[in-house]
């Protein structure tokens, strides 16, 4: 219980870090051990340093589902609730037959979409990608309501313990999808215990298969049974039939209630072939600094939002922006590489300090429907930050070196001069190629209207869409990033000399 509950506190404080103030290597053991990211990750990278699943299947092999009583954060979630379930209800479990060619059917269709070159049943269904939608996008803006509500409340006495964090806003979506489930997995756990890991999840029904073979396997002593059926009124998986003395053990989910109430001890571990004992491998993956990550998007965004308010916006402009494809995170690559790796657990999300990761509704297609895109109107790419590769647990995001993801292109500034107030308004502007890091933007003078409009250097734009956060127009941009299916490289920016003031000359004493 106490391993279980740590792996559920630390990947919810992990979701819920809203000051990102978390230590490097925290959320190292929990993600890595979360068996449909990590199976991507390897698929991806195939290194040893993303075999997560592998040591889950090891484990497996061992002792049966210890993974589905331990690491696993939904599965947790789901005792909690049937623990408040019994207190309110006084439930009692009793033995049920199992499900199978419902569980079986949705796990071959799960493998068959996967082999498809799909992974929307691995993002609908994975229980770790469940759990952080349902923290990132239920839990998540209620954790910042109270923050926000405490710092406002201590500021009028002068109290500045908290400060306020700024809200990301919502994906209605993902939101009602995270509801949905919450609901569903929520109710069917109040009801009956693990029925959700015993039908629906294809983890849970793939290690179920696994643990068929497990070299040891929790079964009953007849000699010391006394029929008295407390065990199966203990277990949350309903896999207890004490009429006939028997455990389903595929669908033990190796809670251990059985073994603390029997009072004649005849449940037990027992061998199944001869054992042999393996240690999994601990893997280090480097992670981030989040408070002066943080810190830097705080000073950047609070300008670029300052920069905004000086331009007075009184024209509405008529080109929409269309953009053909979704913009992807630095470090996945391509869309096609982000979109068949990553399981839409919005941990990414979660940590991205500019918010300018959000869930996507269609923007990738149906089949990659809330799996995070770069929101331009919500944030921008933050020049030196790349948290989101290094807390992706599938390998959608690769983790990527801060020097690298400065020439990483994600997409390409486009200009729609009949949206730009230069033109539009005959007003002076500039907040695009104030905000851009490179300098891809300049502001060049244009004789039609007599000012300097922006024009842009594609070649060393890397598509981080400050420029595109910070233009004022409305209702539409007048520069938006447009995407690169896959990244490219950009030039590095040339580095303007500073002229070096004559000291000699001008020294004032
Ligand atoms: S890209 Fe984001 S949402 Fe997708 S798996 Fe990685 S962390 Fe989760
Ligand atoms: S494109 Fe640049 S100059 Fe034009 S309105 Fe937007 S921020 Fe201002």
């Amino acid at each position: 219980m106490i391993v279980a509950l740590a792996f559920l506190l630390s990947i919810t404080i992990l979701f819920l870090d809203i000051t990102f103030s978390l230590p490097e290597k925290f959320s190292d053991y929990p993600l890595y051990l979360q068996f449909i990211p990590s199976l991507l990750k390897y698929l991806s990278l195939g290194t040893l340093a993303a075999a997560g699943f592998l040591v889950v299947i090891v484990f497996t092999l061992l002792f049966g589902r210890v993974y589905c009583s331990t690491a696993c954060p939904l599965g947790v979630l789901q005792d909690i609730i049937s623990f408040i379930s019994k207190k309110i209800k006084k439930r009692k479990y009793v033995y049920k037959k199992p499900l199978t060619k419902t569980r079986y059917s949705i796990l071959i269709v799960t493998i068959l979409v996967f082999l498809s070159g799909s992974v929307i049943t691995f993002n609908l269904l994975d229980p770790y990608s469940n759990f952080g939608r349902i923290l990132s996008n239920i839990f998540q803006p209620i954790v910042v309501g109270i923050n926000n509500t405490i710092a406002f409340f201590l500021e009028s006495f002068n109290l500045y313990w908290i400060y306020p964090v700024e809200f990301r806003g919502i994906e209605i979506f993902s939101l009602l999808f995270s509801i949905g489930v919450f609901g569903i997995v929520g109710w069917m756990s109040y009801k009956h215990g693990r029925l959700y890991c015993n039908t629906i999840c294809p983890v849970g029904t793939f290690l179920g298969f696994i643990s068929k073979f497990s070299l040891f396997k929790i079964g009953i002593t007849e000699s010391n049974c006394i029929s008295c059926g407390v065990c199966e009124r203990v277990c949350k998986a309903n896999c207890i039939d004490t009429d006939n003395s028997s455990i389903d053990f595929e669908r033990c989910i190796a809670c251990f209630n059985c073994f603390t109430s029997c009072s004649t001890e005849a449940i037990e571990y027992q061998f199944r072939y001869l054992p042999q004992k393996k240690d999994g491998p601990i893997v280090n993956i480097s992670k981030r600094d989040f408070v002066i990550k943080s810190a830097v998007y705080f000073v950047g965004a609070s300008a670029v939002l300052k920069a905004q308010k000086k331009i007075e916006v009184y024209k509405e402009n008529e080109i929409p922006v269309i953009r053909e494809y979704a913009v992807s995170p630095p470090g996945s690559v391509s869309i096609n590489n982000f979109t068949d790796n990553c399981t839409a657990c919005h941990l990414c999300v979660a940590a991205c300090p500019t918010h300018v990761l959000q869930p996507s509704f269609l923007e990738y297609g149906l089949l990659g429907i809330m799996q995070p895109r770069m929101d331009y109107i919500k944030g921008f790419c933050n020049y030196d930050c790349v948290i989101c590769s290094q807390v992706c647990p599938s390998g959608a995001i690769l983790p990527i070196k801060q020097e690298s993801k400065k020439l990483i292109q994600l997409g390409i500034a486009k200009f729609e001069k009949d949206n730009c107030i230069v033109y539009t308004q005959k007003t002076d502007c500039g907040a695009c190629a104030e905000h851009c890091p490179t300098k891809a933007v300049r502001m060049v003078l244009d004789p039609e209207v007599n000012k300097n409009a922006p024009k842009i250097d594609e070649e060393i734009c890397v598509g981080c869409g400050a420029c595109e956060y910070a233009c004022p127009t409305i209702p539409y941009k007048a520069i938006y990033v447009k995407s690169n299916p896959s990244h490219l490289t950009a030039k590095l920016p040339v580095q303007e000399e500073l002229e070096q003031p004559d000291l000699e000359e001008d020294f004032p004493f």
